[in-house]
């Protein structure tokens, strides 16, 4: 670990030139480094651009966001996946309001003791908000210290994650935590890439780095193999009535928690609302460790009774109210018509 020691000067250097611009870089708040720490946590940059600017648009404080009525708040969420991030994201902001009376906190443990936030996302917040010394620890920093250093041990486990915590407390610089860990973060994002295809020839660090000097980079770092994801037939009804869709609530704890959708169930299931059924479609989605296959059929109900806690939605409350996840993304273009056909007085 001491080739370490190694990483930060030419690591930085080439940070100064080549940082990405990023919309929470230009304004390093702690509510706007939190917020799009947490929208990153399993999501891509690309992908949280749109959502952290809209985010910060609707809810421009910690404030607003402690408010934020939940159905608000799932929608602002709405296909950004993990929306227990954003339950806890608002967990937080009401600790922070109720705890820390309305102001960031800036120690290390408290920003910690926030709900939704991790080790990782604590040293992020401390380091780049504050210009604490800690270092942020993620997949993306393992698997660069990991091939930097040429250790062949399984970066998964905890022991492992320690030690390489630790290293980097002794090499992060004190007068530029925050840019150091930001350098790492884009390091990993975009030269010394997962899956083994670090592109190590434009790497400002290479003439260091013992994983490449010693031609294994590519085999690093070391993980155990994945568990194989369960798979679900899934049958879901898109039930119709008067220019509206029957939609349900999903259980407040477990996947994809709170959020709206299609009634679903595991295949076999016979519609509990009766009408004339029609086979629409298939679709999946993956999670992480599951993956839904899905049937989908449309029903046109006859009557306007729906089983407890189903509500009827129009389309304005469809697109604005009920916050649906993407794993029925797949069913849009179902939806689009049968709006279109209301429109014109078929539907
Ligand atoms: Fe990663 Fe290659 Fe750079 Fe080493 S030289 S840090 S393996 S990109």
């Amino acid at each position: 670990m001491e080739q370490l020691e190694r990483l930060p000067l030419p690591l930085l250097l080439w940070f100064r030139e080549n940082a990405r611009t990023l919309p929470w870089r230009s304004d390093p708040a702690p509510y706007h480094v939190w917020v799009s720490e947490i929208m990153l946590q399993q999501t891509r940059v690309a992908a949280v651009l749109g959502y952290y600017t809209r985010f910060l648009e609707v809810l421009p404080t910690v404030e607003d966001l402690a408010r934020c009525s939940e159905d608000r708040l799932m929608k602002l969420w709405q296909g950004l996946g993990y929306y227990s991030r954003a339950r806890n994201l608002q967990k937080a902001a009401r600790q922070v309001m109720d705890e820390f009376g309305g102001k960031f906190p800036s120690h290390y443990e408290d920003i910690r003791s926030l709900a939704g936030v991790g080790d990782y996302t604590a040293g992020a917040i401390a380091s780049i908000a504050f210009g604490q010394p800690i270092p942020a620890v993620d997949g993306n920093v393992l698997r660069v210290v990991s091939r930097f250093t040429g250790d062949g041990r399984d970066v998964t486990r905890t022991q492992v994650k320690e030690e390489i915590r630790t290293a980097l407390e002794k090499v992060i610089p004190k007068d530029v935590p925050g840019d150091f860990n930001q350098a790492m973060m884009d390091l990993g994002a975009t030269v010394c890439l997962p899956n083994g295809a670090p592109l190590c020839e434009s790497c400002p660090v290479s003439e260091f780095c013992q994983g490449y000097l010693e031609g294994r980079a590519r085999d690093l770092p070391v993980k155990p193999p994945k568990k194989e994801r369960k798979m679900e037939e899934r049958i879901v009804y898109i039930i119709l009535r008067n220019g509206r869709v029957a939609l349900r609530r999903r259980p407040e704890r477990g996947l994809l928690a709170g959020l709206w959708e299609y009634p679903n169930e595991l295949s076999p299931w016979p519609c509990p609302v009766k009408g004339r059924t029609e086979f629409v479609g298939v679709g999946k989605h993956i999670f992480t460790h599951k993956e839904w296959r899905m049937t989908a059929y449309t029903v046109a109900a006859e009557g306007e009774a729906l089983p407890p806690g189903w509500v009827w939605a129009d389309r304005e409350e469809w697109e604005k109210t009920y916050a649906l996840p993407s794993a029925f993304a797949c069913f849009v273009h179902v939806m689009e018509r049968k709006w279109e056909e209301t429109k014109q007085g078929r539907g």
